[in-house]
């Protein structure tokens, strides 16, 4: 079965809101410049990938680098030597650091594309079932303290299982940020609080960690220290005793190598799309199980096709002790899928039917393309 076409479609996908985080506190993201990409081989059998990141704003560059690097490479190989496509992405890319996000989005489109020739759901490819659905939790950007205060009730009443804000403003306004969501999400919801890697020192992160500790009680502090700082998170782990998660300091197995031989963090979060796709992510689970590190499924925001890889992901891990994070589609106010990814009652499950599940609306697809 011969992949006879490659199209990547780059899109800007409008969000129901503004991303405030850590990370860019006075440039708020109102939109995802994404990108979809479409295998078809003979026999008219498609293949679905995304290609998701919100952090730096690249998506369309690196559509256009899948369209002139990638997509030549693969034209006309068997459609279902995955392995092999994949060692040959891995060259052409030679370990660019956002060539996950790319990889990712070919890997999950071979892997849809093959289990809709035989059949199956990709979470049988993955090795089956071990739950029906992943329990979610729901995310808070920045703003006033009563409207995260009024999405967290809203949260708790839609069944979402944990509660993340985004920190890292003034200590002052993350402080009535956790104290007003605490208040409304309740004693019973340990907060989740992530400073995207907005602290700068050891000294002011542990003040931080101290006294949103004394606020209210906390899961995990996540990336509270610029991701390359293993070392601060090593000595800001030891001091606070809050449990501390790695997020921008993890994208690839290595990193989680580093991390735990670092004794740095407490938790990791893995994101499908940073780990390089389903398969890598799923060896970062392994790891970590191997280490007794918890990890949970982490999300870029991505839109239906991406968001169930990771449902397929999240039913097959034979570990996953927290609430994951990969509510992406529900940021948008139009998906690129024909049918909603399953959210429902705070848990996501993969779609039904062989492969991914999913297919693509197109009026909505024309509606965001860029070019
Ligand atoms: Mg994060």
């Amino acid at each position: 079965m011969i992949l006879e076409r490659i199209d990547v479609i780059p899109i800007r996908a409008p969000r129901k809101e503004a991303v405030r985080s850590g990370l860019n506190a006075g440039d708020p993201v109102s939109a995802s410049e994404f990108g979809i990409v479409r295998l078809v081989a003979s026999g008219g059998i498609e293949g679905l990938g995304e290609i998701s990141i919100t952090f730096p704003r690249i998506g369309h560059t690196l559509c256009h680098a899948a369209r002139t690097m990638i997509a030549p490479a693969l034209e006309g190989r068997d459609a279902l030597d995955a392995p092999k496509i994949l060692v040959e992405i891995d060259r052409i890319l030679a370990g660019e650091l956002s060539a996950p996000y790319l990889r990712s989005a070919f890997e999950m489109a071979l892997l849809d594309l093959a289990g809709r020739h035989y059949g199956i759901p990709l979470y049988q490819m993955l090795g089956g079932r071990m739950r029906e659905r992943a329990p979610l939790a729901w995310g808070i950007y920045q703003k006033a303290p009563e409207e995260m205060a009024q999405d967290a009730a809203v949260a708790r009443a839609q069944g979402y299982h944990a509660i993340k804000l985004k920190v890292g403003r003034r200590l002052e306004d993350d402080l009535a940020a956790v104290k007003a969501v605490t208040a409304a999400a309740g004693p019973d919801v340990p907060l989740r609080l992530d400073a995207n890697g907005a602290w700068h020192s050891v000294a002011q992160a542990a003040a931080a960690i101290e006294a949103f500790a004394k606020a209210a009680p906390i899961a995990w502090v996540e990336q509270p220290l610029p991701r390359r700082n293993l070392e601060g998170l090593r000595l800001l782990r030891q001091r606070t005793g809050v449990p501390l998660m790695a997020d921008e300091s993890l994208h690839s197995l290595r990193d989680a190598y580093e991390l735990a031989r670092a004794e740095a963090v407490d938790v990791f979060n893995v994101y499908v799309s940073e780990a390089g796709g389903i398969q890598p992510a799923a060896h970062i689970f392994a790891l970590a199980a191997a280490l007794d590190i918890p990890c949970i499924l982490g999300s870029q925001a991505e839109m239906g096709v991406a968001t169930a890889a990771c449902a397929h992901l999240a039913v097959a891990l034979p570990n996953l002790p927290h609430a994951i994070e990969t509510f992406g589609p529900l940021r948008y106010t139009r998906d690129i899928v024909a049918q909603a990814v399953p959210i429902a009652d705070g848990y996501l499950a993969p779609p039904e039917g062989p492969g991914l599940g999913v297919s693509l609306d197109w009026n909505a697809v024309e509606e965001m393309r860029v070019s």
